[in-house]
Formats: structure tokens, C-alpha cells, sequence
């Protein structure tokens, strides 16, 4: 097993096992023999062979062919195993519930997972509080003190804080709240809009929707669409912040809605989840697969079989940190298989990110994907049985005995990628050549596979390197032939257009969401945003986020949150 040096680092801060004394006491290969010996227990509980299974699953962890989500590697086979790292909570609007919520906050927080909150329930600023008779202080009040409680509680954590705010479009407070990153910086944060289809209709007909009290019913006035829109796209423009989720295109496929209406993601957009649910997510490293030039796709269905077990199997051995959510989890068994590596996979099939070659592939792959996984959670449900939540869901109506409401998800891997030496989820690269800092150790990234080209293709020599060093992107370095620069296109040189597109094509086959950033130069224009947000809209997608270069940005979770 072979780890870069940015790798160690980052298994070392966080992942590895420590003492008393902070000094670390496993190798990373121990580690994997803990997260796979740890989540085959659950193999008992079906009496199937649990040392069978351990093996299994080691061998495609170790491989770095599949990588479950941060909390699995960090927590598994400690006394409190929390694995999951998507979680959602309820903010009821009343100063017992909205504590109550902090505080499942904080436990989630330190055991690691991240969590999604819809505000919209909570009555507007200016509202009466009868029980006082004072005045209501509003969402983003509250918002303000889970930031704060995040910014503590992170300190004795695992990580750094990672939570999503949601306000509903026609809250009376969407504009305090779509502007609040302008102002505040809300670090462990990231927001979004959920964004109706009756507003979208109102926004397509330039016409006014009604701002409603949650706590009434009552409407308290109308605004023009087209006016809150313009806000959104400010602020996105100026901070990145707000995304929007399209609450209505998740909750059509909702998979029990007889449990519950969804009303919120976890903290990168990926997951939506109903109120006190959990996912775990595990990702497929996509680069591992090419084999003289395709697919091996025998090895892809072995794998993706043999993750979405283990998947199912982490769900029976996590420890739950609130007891709502291990009773809607263990309800609706919830997983999210995803893949990673996948601009890699495709320089090494010779495929640029844009081509209509990669989009049909990404097509093909992540159907077979999701068969697969749903061909496993089936077999799954033979033996073990359908999740207990079953009757009345959506599988249920399709006549598909399941053993997992959801089996898909595309995370964005921000660390996991690093561990498994890949790019991150489906992202093109953002930079050839970069430094990232980890704690006080600086480290230097160049694109691996493009020394292997450059060496291969005779223009390798100390001046690219330098070049590429300075530019971050092969744009404008002379000894570079076209067809490589093609291969390479980086983030930015790639449309708003496609990657949306890619972004589409992923979603169609994932039950649950996918993370991507709509990466946009610096020179983007806020009618450019606008219309990104309703071709997203257009195109099915859950949600849609937007990173415009250089533009200020009070969160720091878009990218890894190793450094
Ligand atoms: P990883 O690569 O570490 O497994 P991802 O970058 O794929 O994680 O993020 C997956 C999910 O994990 C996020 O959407 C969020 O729910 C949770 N998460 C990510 N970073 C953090 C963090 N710093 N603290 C808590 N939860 C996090």
C-alpha cells in the first residue's frame, strides 16, 4: 500500500488511532483492518461469516477502489462507532425545540458528521412571542448561535464544523437571510434557498408570489420573484453563498413520503434527507477501473456489490448519537454509494471532462452503478429483509423489494480523494499544480498523470514544470501539443454550461443528490448566474451551487477540510 506524503499527513492528524499522549498507535493498514473487521460485525446479526466479509471488504478498502465517508474511517471500532457523516434535524419553532436541536447539533458535530437545518418553520423577526410578550428574533438570529456553538464544539471535535442552513423561498425573512454571508461570515455555514416550482412559475412570468408566516398561515405580502431572484444571484455572485436546492423536483422523488416530506440536505448539498435522518456514503474510486483502455466492468459490479454490503452492514454497528435519528435511520436504511477519481479515469481513457464522449460515459457508468447497488440492496433484502419503512414508499409501488430507501450519492470526497490519491467526486481539476497547506506542512501537487504524459511525450523538461508551477493550467505554455491541453482543461476553462451538464448526467442515475461546484471565472457576470440557476432548474437537478474565482467566500467547506 502506497500513500503520498499528503496522505500520511492527513491519516495522521485525523484518521489514525492515538493515545493518551497524541502519538499514533496503528499504521493506515491497520486502520482498514478496523473499519472492515468493525462493520463485518453487522454480518453476525444475519449469521453470515463475519472474518468472510472483513477480508471482502478489506481488500477493496486497501485497494483504494472504495473509501466509506470520513466518520466510518475515523470512529469505527471505538466505543462510540458513530459512522455516518449526513445527518438532518427539525427546527421546531419554540425555544425548547430549538435547543434541543443545538444540542443534538453538538453531539453530531463531535462525533464527526455534519448537519442540515431548515429554518422555515421558525415564526419571522418581528413577530410576536405570546408566551413574553416581546418580540420574535427570526431564523437568522438562531443561525447565528448554532454558528457560534459550531465554532466551540469543532475546538475538542474531529473536524471543523460543517453545517447547512435552508430557508424556504417564501419565508418573510428570505432576504435577511439570502443576504446574511455579505455581512456575517457564518464560517461553518454554507446556505441555500429552497427554491418552489410555484416561485419558479412566478419568476418564468415575472410575477409577484406570496411572502407566508409559518407561524399563522397568513400571507404578509407579495413580492415580484423576479426581485428575490436578483438577490439570490447578488449574493452568490458576491460570496458563493446562497446555493439553491429545488425542494420540490426532491421531494417527487422522495422515496417515503408517507414518512416524511424532505425539507433539508446535509452540509454539501449531496444527501437530502427527511427530518432526523442519517446517511452513510462510501465512494468508488473510478480511476482504479481502466484496464487497456476500458472499463473492467466485472470488477466495478464485484466492488460496488461488495461497498453496498458494507454500507448496509455500517447502518447495524454505528453508534447513534441521538436516539430520533438511529430510529428514522434504521427505518429507512438510507446509503449513498458515489464515485471519485473520476477526471482521472478520464485522462486515462484519453477523454477530455467537456467531450460528448464523457458525458456518455458518465451516462453508462453511473447506470450500471446504480443497477448494481440496487441489484445488491435487493439480495440484501432476501436475506435481512426490506427496510422496515417500506410499505407505502415509492419501491414499494414499483413492486422492487429493497433493502435501502436509497443506495446512490455523489459526495464530494474532499478528503477521502486525498487518502485515495484521486480527484475529488466528479470535479475536473480545478488546478495542475498547486499547494495546499496541511497544519505547517506545506505540500506541493502536480498533476500526476500530466508528468506521466509530459515524460511520455518528450515535453517534459524543468522550464514546463516551472511554467506550470506559475499558471496552475497548461493555457499558453507553448511546448504543450493541443490534444494534451484538450485532456487537461481544468475547472475554469470548462463551461458553466457543461458543468452543469455533467452534473445532470450523474444526477439522472443517483436516487439520492450530487456535490458540484459550478466553478466561474472572475469575469462572470450576475445575468450569467441567473441563467446557470434556471438552466439547473430546467435540467432536473436537486440543487445548484456556484463558485465564482476569486470572489470573498466566509466558507471554507468547499474544498477539503483537511488543511
Ligand atoms: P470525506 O471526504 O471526508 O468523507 P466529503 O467531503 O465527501 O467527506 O463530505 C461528505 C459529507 O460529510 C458532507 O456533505 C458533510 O455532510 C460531511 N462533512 C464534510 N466535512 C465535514 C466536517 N468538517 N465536519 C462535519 N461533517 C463534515
Amino acid at each position: 500500500m502506497v500513500f503520498t506524503d499528503r496522505a500520511k499527513t492527513v491519516l495522521e492528524i485525523r484518521y489514525l488511532l492515538k493515545n493518551e499522549k497524541g502519538e499514533v498507535i496503528e499504521t493506515p493498514e491497520q486502520m482498514f483492518h478496523r473499519v472492515a473487521n468493525y462493520v463485518a460485525q453487522a454480518e453476525e446479526l444475519y449469521k453470515e461469516n463475519s472474518s468472510e466479509w472483513a477480508e471482502k471488504f478489506y481488500e477493496v478498502i486497501s485497494s483504494s477502489r472504495f473509501l466509506p465517508n470520513s466518520p466510518a474511517l475515523m470512529n469505527a471500532g471505538k466505543p462510540k462507532a458513530q459512522l455516518a457523516a449526513c445527518f438532518v434535524l427539525p427546527v421546531e419553532d419554540s425555544i425548547e425545540a430549538i435547543f434541543k436541536t443545538l444540542k443534538d447539533a453538538a453531539l453530531i458535530l463531535q462525533s464527526g458528521g455534519g448537519t442540515g437545518f431548515n429554518f422555515s418553520r421558525l415564526r419571522p423577526k418581528g413577530d410576536v412571542v405570546r408566551s413574553t410578550g416581546g418580540i420574535a428574533s427570526g431564523p437568522v438570529s438562531f443561525m447565528k448561535i448554532f454558528d457560534k456553538a459550531s465554532d466551540i464544539i469543532k475546538q475538542g471535535g474531529a473536524r471543523r464544523g460543517a453545517n447547512m442552513g435552508i430557508l424556504r423561498v417564501d419565508h418573510p425573512d428570505i432576504l435577511e437571510f439570502v443576504r446574511v454571508k455579505r455581512f456575517e461570515s457564518l464560517s461553518n455555514f454554507n446556505i441555500s434557498v429552497a427554491v418552489t416550482d410555484a416561485f419558479m412559475e412566478a419568476l418564468f412570468k415575472d410575477d409577484y408570489y406570496p411572502l407566508i408566516n409559518p407561524r399563522s398561515g397568513e400571507v404578509v405580502k407579495k413580492v415580484k420573484a423576479k426581485e428575490i431572484f436578483n438577490e439570490i444571484v447578488e449574493s452568490a455572485w458576491e460570496t458563493g453563498d446562497p446555493g439553491i436546492i429545488f425542494i420540490d423536483t426532491i421531494n417527487k422523488y422522495n422515496p417515503t413520503p408517507h414518512i416524511g416530506q424532505i425539507e433539508s440536505t446535509n452540509p454539501c448539498g449531496e444527501q437530502p434527507l427527511l427530518p432526523y435522518e442519517a446517511c452513510i456514503l462510501g465512494s468508488i474510486n473510478l480511476s482504479k477501473y481502466v484496464k487497456d483502455g476500458s472499463i473492467d466492468f466485472q470488477m466495478l459490479e464485484h466492488d460496488v456489490k461488495v461497498a453496498t454490503r458494507f454500507l448496509d452492514d455500517a447502518i447495524d454497528v454505528t453508534h447513534y448519537p441521538v436516539p430520533e435519528v438511529e430510529r428514522m435511520h434504521k427505518g429507512n436504511r438510507k446509503i449513498g454509494l458515489g464515485v471519485m477519481g473520476w477526471a482521472d479515469c478520464l485522462v486515462e481513457l484519453g477523454i477530455p471532462y467537456n467531450h460528448k464522449k464523457a458525458f456518455a460515459l458518465a451516462e453508462t457508468l453511473m447506470k450500471f452503478i446504480s443497477e448494481k447497488s440496487h441489484e445488491a440492496s435487493q439480495e440484501l433484502a432476501q436475506k435481512r429483509g426490506v427496510f422496515p419503512n417500506f410499505k407505502g414508499s415509492l419501491w414499494d409501488k414499483r413492486g422492487i423489494m429493497i433493502r435501502n430507501a436509497t443506495t446512490t450519492t455523489i459526495a464530494p470526497t474532499g478528503t477521502i480523494s486525498i487518502i485515495a490519491d484521486c480527484s475529488s467526486g466528479i470535479e475536473p481539476y480545478f488546478l495542475l499544480a498547486y499547494k495546499q497547506r496541511i497544519l505547517d506542512t506545506e505540500f506541493e501537487i502536480i498533476n500526476k498523470y500530466l508528468i506521466d504524459f509530459a515524460q511520455k511525450q518528450g515535453f517534459y523538461s524543468e522550464e514546463f514544470i516551472d511554467e506550470l508551477r506559475k499558471k496552475g493550467t497548461l493555457r499558453g505554455i507553448k511546448a504543450v501539443p493541443l490534444k494534451i491541453k484538450r485532456l487537461f482543461k481544468t475547472a475554469l476553462e470548462i463551461t458553466p454550461q457543461e458543468h452543469i451538464e455533467m452534473q445532470a448526467v450523474f444526477q439522472k442515475y443517483t436516487d439520492n443528490a450530487v456535490s458540484k461546484t459550478i466553478n466561474l471565472p472572475q469575469r462572470t457576470k450576475k445575468e450569467e448566474i441567473g441563467k446557470i440557476f434556471i438552466l439547473a432548474y430546467k435540467k432536473g437537478l436537486k440543487g445548484i451551487t456556484i463558485f465564482r474565482y476569486g470572489s470573498k467566500t466566509g466558507t471554507l467547506l468547499r474544498v477539503s477540510d483537511a488543511h
